[in-house]
């Protein structure tokens, strides 16, 4: 047996009313359900204000009843079909009928002038009824069995009529002795319950999850399910925090709290009884049906969320007492909650402070007419024998609470809160809490209630994101990105991120900590508390240390490490990389390194590998990602030969251009790293394959400007002399390009069928790429967006600090 109740929101109209259908089918193939029913939104609020508007005379009767006639005629319009017309009109005529009882009610309430609880109650639970007939309707037609449960006369209630508590032990009895068949479906309208007299009351609003309680005690039901239109339970009203998270599991006490202190997700009284009867809850979402929802029963599960909500209660009002100072205030405190006691109302908390001889309580202002009203009696004597010397009220404040089974474990979280009930002190008034509590109160002005909120919640689930990063090599690019990281600080805080450095390595040694670095001289730090470089042992320390989350940032060039990405991802760590080689392996290698990557769903980010901090393979992504249609690729991708060309174009021989680009530290040490073209070569291939050609190094053609004798020479030196004996085809080449007013480029091209060249071209005006010089990189794509103007990507492509920045903003993006 399983009780599932369906709130207003999820029966707010036909569609609606469609898909509780579809799910009620679905639960009662495997098992009998109980089905409790509010009201569709906005009917009971309509129906609380009638009574206004005709004690008012603001509004007249019959335009009252034909606004709610018409609107839930509307609503079944759509479940008239011809051949179910007899049962429709049944249907409209039960509607009807509802629709004529309330006339009668709120005729009776205009000539009386005044509405006893009583009629209002029979009045605001018309909604409820009229659901039970519609749902009753749609199950008929589907040829359901069905028995529809009158809780006016079977839920055995005490309390006032707006306001009872049900008898369960009576209520299940009752329930009992119905004798339902196992066949059938149980239907029944929340909300509504019956006094001694089997008089209708109700149980509040948002009764109906109360109702479902209750039906599940009563029918034995193993689980009750509340499915609303959140969800779950999250840490804080969603529509007043949107940043609110979703609670997986609370224990029942939690669950007990949140609705006590004004979470009108669940009715306040809902989880008491299934408490004791060990009855799961679960809180989900008709219109999000594979959410798996929030579970409430009595297992405490692990977990980080140590708050499990943070509630508020707008109408809220402060009376102080100012007693005596000879007169013990624990005996007023007893008097004032006999007066409590007396006129039924819902306390949120009394204080003593005994050093100001004062009681503090908190009330719902609801109630603060029927308070005053008595008050002054009730404390006359005390007040003229000055026992009580006064009594002040406070009036126009919220209640905040926050709750948690976990206070007592959790200081730095109480701190938090401190942190921000200072921030906001000229408008708090109180607080209440004891770390052995469940509940810590915050009562302040209403006009700081949304700030104070925002404020608090962001502080408790948005502490500062710790982003967790071993760092592999540690030569310039390295050095510089954790200069930039060091620099960056402040700025990182105030965006609520920090970075802690766990480790730093060079080929040889490495320095690790398990909170943070803060001194990244290798060289001068006492060589024992280095450690030689070992990838295993590092890959070990975030499960020996518990690091959340780790990134592994590969500054090298290394092959070795390259090819044990595989091993790093399994490890769980994701993977920040300058390292080229590990994409431009062979192509199954290349492949099974993202794909282990995806599967075991860790980043991967290499915005360096071309362009370095350029956001080449970012855009290049989210065009592909987006339907874009690649077409052609040209670009000048190494800033070492941008530079020679540049030059080459004033005249400079090619040797001088050379020579200089070495000494500004534009080439690597052997120029002809540069020379050759192979770097351009694993630029494209990494580009080519990121568009999804299957490429591997030997396929890119590369015209190569080196003679074989130079390629061959073993000395730098000696190849800086040897450059001169090109100097005259790079002259006599330069003049031909300069003629036709054209210049020299050492350029990269991909073709739509993924032929990939790196080639000397001599390039016109018009192309994007005839500017490019002194270092700069161009990157130029033609897609099916970009036609015929392409999308150009254009600025320094190589250098520490473009490329560590690269770097940095990957890692942030993780
Ligand atoms: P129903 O008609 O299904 O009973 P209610 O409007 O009574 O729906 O309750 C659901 C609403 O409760 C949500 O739309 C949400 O705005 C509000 N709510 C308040 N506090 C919370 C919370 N902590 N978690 C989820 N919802 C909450
Ligand atoms: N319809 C009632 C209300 O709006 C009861 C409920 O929805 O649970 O309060
Ligand atoms: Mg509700």
């Amino acid at each position: 047996m399983r009780v599932l109740k369906f709130g207003g929101t999820s029966l707010a109209n036909a569609e609606k009313f469609q898909i509780v259908l579809q799910i009620i089918i679905k639960k009662f193939k495997k098992e009998q359900i109980g089905i409790v029913l509010s009201a569709p939104s906005t009917i009971t609020n309509l129906l609380f204000n009638s009574i206004t508007l005709v004690l008012e005379k603001k509004k007249k009767i019959k335009e009252i009843i034909k606004k709610i006639y018409i609107f839930f005629r509307n609503l079944i319009n759509s479940f008239k079909t011809t051949k179910q017309i007899i049962k429709y009109k049944k249907l409209k005529k039960k509607i009807k009928k509802k629709c004529i009882f309330l006339q009668k009610k709120l005729k009776i309430i205009k000539y009386a002038k005044t509405c006893s609880d009583s009629i209002k109650a029979k009045i605001i639970s018309i909604g409820e009824k009229i659901s039970v007939y519609i749902m009753y309707f749609l199950l008929k037609i589907k040829k359901y069995h069905i028995t529809i449960i009158d809780p006016v006369k079977n839920f055995i209630t005490t309390g006032t009529y707006l306001n009872s508590k049900i008898d369960l032990k009576n209520s299940k009895n009752n329930i009992e002795k119905l004798k339902i068949p196992k066949t059938n479906i149980i239907l029944m309208p929340g909300f509504i319950a019956g006094n001694q007299n089997k008089k209708l009351v109700i149980l509040g609003r948002n009764g109906s999850d109360y109702s479902a309680a209750a039906l599940s005690v009563c029918t034995n039901a193993k689980i009750c399910e509340i499915w609303t239109d959140v969800d779950g339970i999250y840490t804080c009203d969603p529509q007043k925090i949107s940043t609110a998270v979703l609670l997986k599991n609370l224990i029942y006490q939690e669950a007990q709290e949140l609705s006590f202190f004004g979470a009108k997700i669940l009715h306040p009284s809902t989880i008491s009884p299934l408490k004791k009867n060990n009855i799961p809850c679960i809180i989900k979402n008709t219109n999000n049906l594979t959410s798996k929802g929030t579970k409430i029963n009595n297992e405490t599960k692990k977990s980080h969320v140590f708050i499990k909500g943070l509630t508020y209660i707008k109408k809220i009002f402060l009376i102080t007492f100012k007693i005596f100072k000879k007169i013990k205030i624990l005996k007023y405190i007893e008097l004032i909650l006999n007066f409590i006691n007396i006129h039924k109302i819902k306390i949120f908390f009394i204080k003593p402070s005994y050093t100001h001889q004062k009681i503090l309580i908190c009330l719902p202002t609801e109630k603060k007419k029927i308070i005053l009203k008595n008050l002054n009696n009730f404390f006359l004597k005390d007040l003229s024998k000055k026992k009580i010397i006064y009594f002040k009220i406070t009036q126009n404040l919220s209640l905040v609470s926050l709750i948690s089974s976990n206070f007592y474990y959790n200081h730095y979280i109480i701190q938090f809160i401190f942190q921000t009930i200072q921030k906001y002190k000229k408008n708090i008034i109180e607080i209440d809490h004891s770390l052995y509590n469940f509940h810590f109160l915050i009562l302040l002005n209403n006009t700081i209630l949304s700030s104070f909120l925002k404020t608090l919640h962001q502080k408790i689930y948005y502490q500062r994101k710790k982003i967790h990063i071993f760092i592999i090599g540690i030569g310039g690019i390295g050095q510089t990105l954790l200069k930039q990281i060091t620099q960056q600080k402040e700025f990182l805080k105030n965006k609520n991120k920090k970075i802690c450095i766990h480790v730093i390595s060079n080929s040889k040694k490495y320095l690790f900590d398990k909170k943070n670095i803060l001194n990244f001289d290798l060289k001068n730090l006492k060589q024992d508390t280095l450690k030689n470089f070992d990838l295993k042992e590092i890959l070990k320390l975030p499960e020996n240390f518990n690091i959340q989350n780790p990134i592994l940032i590969d500054c090298t060039s290394s092959t070795q490490i390259a090819k044990n990405y595989i091993n790093i991802f399994k490890k769980g760590f994701h993977i920040v990389s300058a390292n080229k080689k590990s994409n431009t392996t062979n192509f199954q290698s290349y492949k099974k390194i993202h794909k282990t990557a995806l599967f075991y769903k860790k980043k991967f980010f290499y915005e360096t590998h071309v362009g370095a901090g350029l956001p080449i393979i970012k855009n290049l992504k989210n065009l592909l990602s987006t339907g874009d249609k690649f077409q052609k690729f040209s670009g000048i991708l190494s800033g070492s030969m941008s530079f020679i060309f540049g030059l080459l174009e004033k005249n400079i021989t090619f040797s001088k251009a050379v020579k200089k680009a070495k000494k500004l530290g534009f080439t690597e040490p052997d120029p002809r790293e540069d020379l050759s073209g192979i770097d351009i070569a694993r630029k494209l291939l990494i580009i080519a394959r990121e568009i999804g050609y299957k490429l591997e190094l030997s396929d890119i053609k590369i015209e190569n400007i080196l003679p074989k004798n130079i390629l061959k020479l073993k000395n730098i030196e000696e190849v800086m002399t040897n450059l001169t004996t090109l100097d005259n085809i790079f002259f006599e080449k330069n003049k031909i390009a300069q003629k036709m007013n054209q210049v020299l480029r050492f350029i990269g091209t991909i073709k739509k069928d993924g032929v990939c060249e790196v080639k000397l071209k001599s390039i016109s005006k018009k192309n994007p790429l005839y500017k490019i010089k002194n270092g700069e990189n161009i990157f130029v794509f033609y897609t099916q967006y970009y036609s015929p103007i392409p999308l150009i990507i254009q600025g320094y492509g190589a250098g520490k600090n473009v490329t560590a920045s690269g770097m940095f903003s990957d890692l942030l993006h993780i």
